[in-house]
């Protein structure tokens, strides 16, 4: 397949990944008339903030919440509670307000967390299954071949793949970096976390709002998605490990990584675990972003590469990297 989005004349633009912060720029190109293709690996849209449906259970198995630190994200959660994809999950209490966030509400997808990335891809040009193995530049555009052999054109292109699988890609391509911007990419640490998820026997053992958070031992936190109202039928947690645990298990058999999970997790649940499934996310979160949101790697046609590395980190970064390098894009094009 050829797609020559572009239209000769027209301004255009390719964005690599469908996670929020490749959504971001999309909606925002696309609400100023700028046609847009959005190219994603995975079957579905979203990235990190992911759903998975097993045994009759419903799992958030990446992002759990959300808060605002700006009145732009606080905006932007705004409308997706209006376009009801959003919903408050729980308060923290005053003594664990964390001064960054504008309040002490804690926000999730509703009713699971990809139904945010859903609404905002819809009606836009996202092609699933398309993992992008390398671009390039010729005259006036960017272009995209895919595995599959697929090819993809636009006059710009934003790459927001975790930033290791950005460098991979620019590699691939044999697109050297210029010093300080390689330096600057390949410093990013991002911390990997080995997620659990199980279907429990009974109601766990858990506070009201569902969340468990530790700071010590091999958990992160546990979460019930059924008091979450992400799984309504069936009780199923997620457990995220620790960054330390994670890296130390990161490949050892699901069977081990579970058991240790679960020989942990169970004894203060006081519930049964029925089935379970391990995801393993290489990149979690960033551990300090770059404080720009987004970094412009070629000038002509442009280039850059935007996502939660940049700026803040979480999902709030991540869109507002999105949406500034769009804007970037359109002051350009
Ligand atoms: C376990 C976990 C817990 C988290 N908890 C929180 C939390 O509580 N609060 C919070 O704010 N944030 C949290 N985060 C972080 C948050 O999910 C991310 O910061 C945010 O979702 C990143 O969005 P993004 O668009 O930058 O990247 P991603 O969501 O990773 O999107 C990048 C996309 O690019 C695609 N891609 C990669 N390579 C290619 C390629 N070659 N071709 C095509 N597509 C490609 C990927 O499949 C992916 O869909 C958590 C993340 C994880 C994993």
């Amino acid at each position: 397949m050829a797609i020559e989005s572009n239209l000769d004349q027209e301004p255009s633009c390719l964005i690599v990944g469908s996670g929020i912060a490749g959504l971001m720029a999309a909606r925002e190109l696309n609400r100023q008339g700028i046609q847009v293709i959005v190219l994603e690996k995975a079957r579905g849209v979203g990235g990190r903030m992911a759903t998975r449906r097993f045994g009759g259970a419903v799992y958030d198995h990446g992002t759990q919440y959300f808060a605002p630190s700006s009145a732009w994200f606080q905006s932007r959660i705004a409308e997706w509670i209006d376009e009801g994809v959003a919903r408050e999950w729980f308060r923290v209490r005053a003594y664990e307000m964390d001064t960054r966030y504008l309040s002490s509400a804690r926000y999730c997808g509703s009713p699971a967390m990809t139904s945010i990335p859903k609404v905002i891809a819809s009606g836009m040009n996202v092609y699933t299954g398309e993992k992008v193995a390398r671009i390039y530049a010729e005259g006036e555009c960017w272009h995209a071949v895919t595995e599959k052999g697929s090819q993809f054109s636009a006059r710009s292109c934003i790459l927001t793949p975790p930033v290791p699988q950005t460098l991979d890609l620019l590699a691939a391509s044999e697109i050297t970096l210029e010093g300080a911007t390689h330096d600057a990419l390949t410093d990013l640490v991002y911390e990997p976390c080995i997620t659990l998820m199980v279907t429990c026997d009974s109601k766990p053992s858990l506070p009201e709002n569902g969340v468990l958070e530790f700071e010590r031992g091999n958990l992160r936190r546990i979460m019930d998605n059924q008091r979450k109202g992400v799984s309504p039928d069936v009780p199923a947690l997620t457990i995220h490990a620790t960054g330390d645990f994670s890296a130390a298990h990161f490949n050892d058999s699901d069977e081990q990584v579970a058991h240790l999970l679960l020989d942990e997790a169970l004894p203060m649940l006081r519930c049964d675990a029925e089935s379970w499934q391990v995801h393993r996310w290489r990149y979690s979160q960033v551990l300090t972003p770059h404080p720009a949101p987004y970094l412009r790697l070629h000038e002509h046609p442009p280039l850059a590469v935007a996502g939660d590395a940049f700026g803040v980190n979480g999902v709030e970064g991540a869109a507002r990297s999105g949406m500034e390098a769009a804007n970037m894009l359109l002051r350009l094009l």
